[in-house]
């Protein structure tokens, strides 16, 4: 998004560099495997020193490890590179190749990208899965994304949102956008760009068949931008069918996704329903002595805190009926179902997820009851 130029960056990239990088860190981003598929853990908008970032591309790839991420694409604006007086390297897959190598002797997937940078109304787009960035150079933008489709990219539309490209702040699909969803060369679209959750955008990824997306578009460090001030950085949860490039590419135009920033959670019914119930597991289930009031403790395996809503016929026992399960942690529910049941279908309102713009899905558990 940020198109500005920078004046400390080399100090503090230079700084990073003299240190032993680590691979563990305690805020890894975990997220389970749904029914059918690997949940891959993707940031598909990234820069660098070769367009308008701060770092080096060694840098996303150990802050991608940092963050337990699956696949990163670091994706320069091909037009864009305000440091080329110092960094005046002609090829714009370099950045990638950089990435690839610093990766290879970790499980982490790299994917060829860039980003198509233009104003309103064609604005920023990313084609991801490209075979030469230095092909996509070209001053009209139709042959761009002609090109991107030749290569089997996968092209998504960056920031519809973003105030300086449609000053309300709400995205507008131009005739050039819907000239490419057309013609197969636009294929998905960003509803959470760095901290900005657009409703309006998942109405027009809803209404158009687009892949639902969220990415951090990093400039700066992640730590700097996102973990010190208490975020997790936004990213796009890949239901693919094996860890592998060709499967996350088949999984994306399959439209099979769910974008995150901390505990909001987007995406179409039927991805976000599957990933919701993996997230949390039934640890116990049993009656207090002597009473009628079921002990549920609900264990939470992702690193979001998921908020829920109560929609059953039942009501709680000293907690309230919007409660949140700590990311990692668990919350013990006590429910009042008046007479001693063997099973209950515990149904819950997740208030942190949206599957249309305010639409909350309501997700349902199966408890067996052990009896004393
Ligand atoms: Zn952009
Ligand atoms: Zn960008």
């Amino acid at each position: 998004m940020k198109l500005q130029p920078f004046f400390i960056t080399f100090f503090a990239a230079a700084c990073l560099f003299a240190q032993e990088h680590s691979h563990t860190s305690s805020r890894a981003i975990t997220f389970p495997d749904v029914p059918n598929y690997t949940t891959l853990k993707t940031d598909l908008h990234q820069h660098t020193v070769f367009s308008d970032g701060n770092v080096w591309p060694t840098i996303r790839v150990m802050e991608a490890l940092r963050d337990n991420l699956d696949v990163i694409s670091l994706t320069e604006h091909l037009e864009y590179q305000p440091h080329s007086a110092d960094i005046p390297h002609p090829d714009r897959n370099r950045s990638f190749q950089l990435a690839l190598e610093e990766a290879k002797n970790h499980d982490l997937l790299i994917v060829h990208g860039s980003e198509i940078t233009r104003g309103a109304p064609m604005g920023h787009n990313n084609a991801i899965f490209i075979e030469d960035a230095n092909k996509l150079l070209n001053e009209k933008a139709e042959p761009v994304f002609a090109e991107a489709k030749k290569q089997g990219g996968f092209i998504f539309w960056n920031h519809p949102a973003w105030y300086a490209q449609s000053p309300k702040g709400t995205p507008i699909l131009s005739d050039f956008q819907k000239e490419r969803i057309k013609n197969g060369e636009l294929h998905g679209i960003e509803v959470i760009n760095t901290g900005d959750y657009a409703e309006e955008s998942l109405a027009l990824a809803l209404e158009n068949n687009l892949t639902i997306l969220g990415t951090s578009d990093i400039h700066g460090l992640i730590d700097w931008d996102y973990v010190e001030k208490g975020h997790d950085r936004p990213i796009t949860l890949v239901f693919a069918k094996e860890r592998s490039e060709a499967a996350l590419k088949e999984a994306l135009f399959a439209g099979r996704t769910v974008a995150v920033f901390n505990s909001l959670l987007v995406g179409k019914e039927e991805n976000l329903m599957p990933l919701l119930k993996a997230c949390i597991l039934i640890e116990e289930a049993r009656y207090i002595d002597k009473t009628s009031i079921l002990k549920v403790t609900l264990k939470n395996v992702s690193s979001s805190d998921l908020i829920f809503e109560n929609q059953m016929p039942y009501t709680f026992y000293s907690s309230s009926p919007v409660f949140t399960v700590p990311a990692e942690g668990t919350k013990t529910l006590q429910i009042k179902t008046l007479e001693e049941v063997q099973s209950l279908t515990l149904s819950l309102k997740a208030l942190g997820a949206y599957i249309a713009p305010k639409e909350h899905p309501a997700v349902e558990w199966e408890i067996e009851i052990r009896v004393e």
